[in-house]
């Protein structure tokens, strides 16, 4: 059996294995369900009816989701991750041959999905400070007549955002092309389109549960836009997509509000003071750090592969995209022993 050229170089999606005490590499929360929350929850799932087949709208979780961010539920729809979303929109939005527009370095599923779907990809790169020029933007949005436009905000991996203002400016320029606002991190920021969905016609917006809210295991994600854009969702999704046990479990912490931001909240003092650790290890053509409105820390070294590696024998995993390291924030005492390691990894470069 031939397997077609699209698929048959793929390699299985496969995290670093191997036993590190301190994982910071997937940028997921390092604070664990409350005991009490664990046990609560282990009741309600424990009478679900698993012989039956689960809500295909998942309409109490996305109530749930609605309400903790105060829009209207009418304009969500929920995935098996964001990333079951993102393969849906790139799948069944565009037809072979369009072109999507990623703005690169970026979540790298963009361009594995849309390659999937026989579509061409379009990259305009960040240049040395990662920023992205809003009117860079719309040009090569507009020049290449691209169906969609794929971009995390704040991005990962570069921890970068950009501000509501700039994204409502590309959303305007692009004129009816599909743009797909993916603010998996936008828990750690201030500046969400969410609310705005009404004026945009041609806006999906991408969250997810599996970062500030602490639950990658579940698998769930949702996304948000105009009516037509949300039926035109779930009629492309697979009717099952999101099991009952996740639907219920997700609703539950869905409405552990006071739990969730104080969860926030310990995130984002870890996060500045990761932040503040690396930053003071700071030398120019050694070691370069940048703003972050995530949970997570970007950098770009002058050896990265040297530093990656021995963080990885003191049992320390992060994650290394090229020269550029992005450390996820973790408990008090993870964020010591990284710096720690990290500043006796620049030493031993150094002499
Ligand atoms: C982690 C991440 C996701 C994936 O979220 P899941 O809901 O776990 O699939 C999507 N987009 C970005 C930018 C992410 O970093």
């Amino acid at each position: 059996m031939q397997l077609n050229d699209k698929i048959k170089n793929l390699e299985p999606y496969e995290p670093e294995r191997g036993n590190f005490p301190i994982r910071l590499d997937a940028n997921e929360s390092f604070l664990p369900l409350p005991e009490k929350m664990q046990q609560r929850l282990a009741k309600v799932l424990s009478s679900l009816p698993l012989r039956r087949y689960p809500d295909p709208l998942a309409e109490e979780v996305c109530c749930k989701f609605a309400d903790f961010y105060g829009i209207s539920p009418s304009l969500v729809c929920a995935g098996n991750g964001s990333d079951e979303l993102i393969s849906v929109l790139c799948g069944s939005f565009t037809k072979k041959g369009d072109r999507v527009v990623v703005i690169e370095p970026d979540f790298s599923m963009y361009r594995f999905y849309t390659s999937l779907a026989e579509c061409e990809v379009v990259s305009l790169q960040k240049g040395q400070d990662m920023r992205i020029d809003p009117d860079q933007v719309i040009q090569t949005v507009r020049e290449n007549g691209a169906k969609m436009l794929l971009f995390s905000n704040p991005c990962n991996p570069t921890s970068l955002g950009l501000s509501r203002e700039e994204v409502r400016r590309i959303l305007r320029g692009v004129g009816d092309t599909l743009v797909v606002l993916d603010e998996a991190y936008m828990d750690f920021w201030d500046q969400s389109l969410l609310g705005e969905t009404d004026k945009f016609d041609h806006l999906v917006i991408l969250r997810t549960c599996s970062k500030m809210l602490g639950l990658a295991g579940l698998r769930l994600g949702f996304a948000v836009a105009q009516k037509p854009l949300i039926r035109a969702l779930r009629a492309c999704k697979s009717p099952y997509n999101v099991g009952m046990l996740t639907q219920a479990a997700g609703a539950a912490v869905l409405s552990e509000t006071v739990f969730l931001e104080e969860a926030r909240r310990k995130i984002l003092n870890a996060r500045d003071e990761l932040y503040t650790g690396i930053k003071a290890l700071e030398r120019p053509g050694v070691l370069q750090v940048f703003p972050t409105c995530t949970n997570f820390v970007f950098c770009r070294l002058a050896d990265s592969l040297r530093v990656f590696e021995f963080l990885k024998q003191k049992g320390i995993l992060i994650r290394r995209i090229g020269k550029d390291l992005r450390i996820t924030a973790g408990t008090k005492e993870e964020n010591a022993l990284l710096l720690r390691e990290l500043q006796n990894a620049l030493e031993a470069q150094t002499v």
